[in-house]
């Protein structure tokens, strides 16, 4: 019997441990200086926070949730995304009368029965940020600033933020009629899936990503056109605001997010290194939401960053671990052993918890094949002490760099020692 894992969920190996903790340290980090806070909600839900937040004619909600029912046949769903859930859970626990305004974040894994591809997992992980309780373009201009500052705290370049606007709910609606109409001479032409959205969700023509459909909709109405006073006051503010800041972007006029729940500003950060379906983080306003979900009326906004496609991208621009510094305590014998482990607690107790690593030997192999294992794991320090140095209260120091000469030292100017040579 050979055992996989199940098809689109991957396992995190330890020798990429490294790139996803560099990620989400410096997303927190970003995070509490913005003052956001985090929010952990469960990774499964009633069915139906998700058919009413999401919405029931969304491709996700329609092929791509992992639904199930439980043994008191309840329907029970892996959340496929971070924001109806943290909606939810903000109406549970009345996070209103906290704070007028939540800042949250999130770090955690999702689940959608999507088609595996690259970049694209059925269980993929995402860094989302969702600030409740402001409908002002200000909201917008912070989010869109706080994304593009974390961005270059990962030390990514060549990112893209594109934006557009969908308006609030009616026009919306104005604008679904005036690109049904657009389109419907030419539904023969579209693809199968575009025939069946013009009837249920007709602005997600507008980023099919088939040829053909990219083709018809280039000449497509604007949504700029269907727009309310508000809501065109609206969006000159946020690209306004974003001018100010420095913060570059460009108008995509078809950008729409496959969620019902966007209204006004959406935007996406893309890379060239993740091809054709190039977002590697997304989002928008959802002023209709909490209210929907059972809440109050309470503007908010939101996006989510796709961890597996950062890395894609993270990568494409050459980025590389940072490596430790390894001491290697070889010891020989059974008492050498126990004191080469006293020494590595009391150098990492003394040094603290940074980029030096200690390691002993657990595999009571030969010195040799200790040292062989010191030089594979790089080590810039290596201790030797055997039974007979030890009775002398002696250990050995090498300088693996070769700069400073072997020497033996007490036992209690260890710390000292690797100290002085390390820092
Ligand atoms: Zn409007
Ligand atoms: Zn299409």
């Amino acid at each position: 019997m050979e055992y996989r894992s199940v098809r689109g969920m991957e396992d995190m190996l330890p020798q990429d441990a490294w790139i996803w903790h560099y990620i989400e340290a410096r997303a927190r980090q970003e995070f509490a200086a913005s003052g956001y806070s985090e929010i952990r909600t469960p990774i499964l839900e009633d069915t139906a926070v998700f058919v009413r937040g999401i919405g029931d004619t969304t491709d996700i909600v329609t092929k791509e949730m992992f639904t199930f029912t439980d043994r008191k046949e309840r329907s029970l769903t892996m959340r496929p995304e971070g924001t109806a859930p943290i909606v939810r859970a903000y109406i549970e626990h009345a996070l209103l009368a906290i704070a007028p305004i939540s800042r949250l974040y999130y770090v955690g894994p999702m689940f959608r029965a999507e088609r595996p591809q690259k970049g694209r997992f059925r269980q993929f992980f995402q860094i989302g940020a969702e600030v409740i309780g402001s409908g002002s373009p200000f909201a917008d201009i912070e989010t869109i600033a706080q994304i593009s500052s974390m961005m270059t705290l990962f030390g990514l370049k060549e990112f893209k933020i594109k934006l557009n606007t969908l308006g609030c709910r009616d026009d919306k609606a104005k604008f679904a009629v005036s690109l049904k109409n657009y389109l419907e001479d030419k539904r023969p032409r579209l693809c199968e899936d575009c025939v069946s959205r013009m009837d249920k969700n007709v602005l997600r023509v507008l980023d099919c990503k088939n040829p053909e459909c990219r083709e018809i909709v280039k000449d497509a109405p604007n949504v700029v056109d269907s727009l309310c006073q508000g809501c065109a006051e609206h969006f000159k503010k946020v690209k306004d605001g974003l001018n100010l800041l420095g913060i570059g972007f460009e108008e995509a006029k078809n950008l729409v997010r496959g969620l019902d729940y966007y209204t006004a500003t959406v935007f996406e950060l893309t890379h060239s290194a993740l091809g054709g379906q190039d977002a590697l983080a997304a989002g928008g306003r959802y002023d209709n939401l909490v209210k929907d979900m059972g809440g109050s009326a309470l503007g908010a906004v939101g996006y989510a960053i796709g961890i597996e496609r950062l890395i894609i991208a993270l990568k494409a621009e050459g980025i590389k671990q940072t490596p430790e510094t390894v001491v290697y305590i070889a010891t020989m014998g059974d008492d050498a052993k126990l004191e080469g482990m006293r020494i590595a607690r009391e150098i990492r107790v003394h040094i603290g918890l940074g980029n030096i690593v200690v390691l002993t030997d657990v595999g009571e192999t030969s010195l040799k094949s200790q040292l062989r294992s010191a030089d594979r794991s790089k080590a810039k320090i290596v201790i030797m002490l055997g039974d007979d140095e030890l009775k002398q209260n002696k250990a050995t120091i090498k300088d693996m760099g070769g700069k400073e000469p072997q020497v033996m030292v007490e036992i209690g100017s260890i710390v000292k020692e690797v100290v002085r040579r390390l820092c």
